[in-house]
């Protein structure tokens, strides 16, 4: 498993804030007093994979939930990991499923990602990863097969080629530092779980010995929390609803934004029983599936 601890910002407004105690319309609100109604929630974040749907398949109930999101005025961005796709692709994708949506809706590791290298100042690299992710990339004047990279950059790139993991290798070889986009081990499909960056990143380690300066994407918690400064709302006013603990979960946590574990998609019940008292990965609010949600 790769070490995601290691790698993860540390949460910013999260320590500015703190996680319980804030006040609203005079009332202290803490975590405990969330439930699956999700009173007081005024924005949710939803993972996609494993909560909204599995595969090419939506979760029996998630448009009803999402017109509950509608009708109770609580604003919903869609947000996932997966960087094989560019926001363009994943709001047609969306819309194909029916779901109304703007790519303003859409969150993915790519834009954390993104703005990881726009902090760092780095413009050209070499990147394994999908088309998609390439015109992303590119759009706002970041090279993406440069001979000279500054970064080999590591999507989940679903069009890998050999010729894409030898250029790579050779660079890493070279001391050109990794970044990734996520940590995910694997993609879930209702077949079983799929290679993900995760899984690459130990094919990169295994050849090379390199392992990443930095993983985006959940649980990097900037991945929403720039979401909510943006809306002006305050982390507990916020959820975020996933199936994994590991990412979706432990930024919840990490933002300081109510955690809700669906079982819909990878994290069973088992799992949370077997967590450590207090740890990072605890959930909130544990639901069968969005369907519980907002009623
Ligand atoms: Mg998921």
């Amino acid at each position: 498993m790769v070490d995601v601890e290691r790698f993860c910002r540390q949460p910013t407004l999260t320590e500015t804030l703190g996680r319980q105690g804030y006040v609203a319309a005079g009332k202290p609100v803490t975590m405990s007093d969330v439930d699956a109604s999700l009173d007081g929630v005024e924005a949710v974040f939803l993972d996609l994979d494993g909560t909204i749907y599995l595969g090419g398949e939506l979760i029996p109930g998630a448009l009803d939930f999402l017109e509950r999101c509608q009708t109770k005025g609580v604003r919903r961005y869609f947000l996932s990991n997966n960087s094989s796709r560019s926001v363009t692709q994943y709001h047609a994708k969306l819309a194909a499923l029916g779901i109304p949506c703007t790519e303003d809706d859409i969150l993915l590791s790519t834009h954390d990602l993104l703005a990881w290298l726009k902090d760092e100042g780095v413009t050209r690299t070499y990147a394994v990863a999908t088309e998609g992710m390439c015109a992303m990339m590119e759009a706002v004047g970041i090279s993406t097969r440069d001979e000279a990279p500054e970064y080999v950059v590591l999507g989940y790139d679903t069009q890998v080629t050999y010729e894409k993991l030898e250029t790579a290798s050779v660079h890493l070889h070279r001391g050109v530092p990794l970044v990734a986009s996520h940590p995910d081990m694997v993609c879930p499909s209702p077949d079983g779980g799929l290679p993900d960056v995760g899984a690459y990143l130990a094919l990169f380690e295994a050849t090379t010995g390199v392992k990443p300066d930095h993983i985006c994407g959940k649980p990097n918690p900037g991945m929403i929390l720039h979401a909510v400064e943006a809306l002006g709302l305050r982390p507990d006013q916020c959820a975020m609803v996933g199936d994994r603990l590991y990412t979706d979960i432990a930024m919840a946590n990490r933002a300081g934004v109510v955690g809700v574990l669906v079982l819909s998609g990878e994290a069973t019940r088992e799992d949370v029983q077997a967590l450590p008292a207090d740890a990072l990965q605890t959930p909130d609010v544990i639901v069968q599936s969005v369907d519980e949600l907002l009623r």
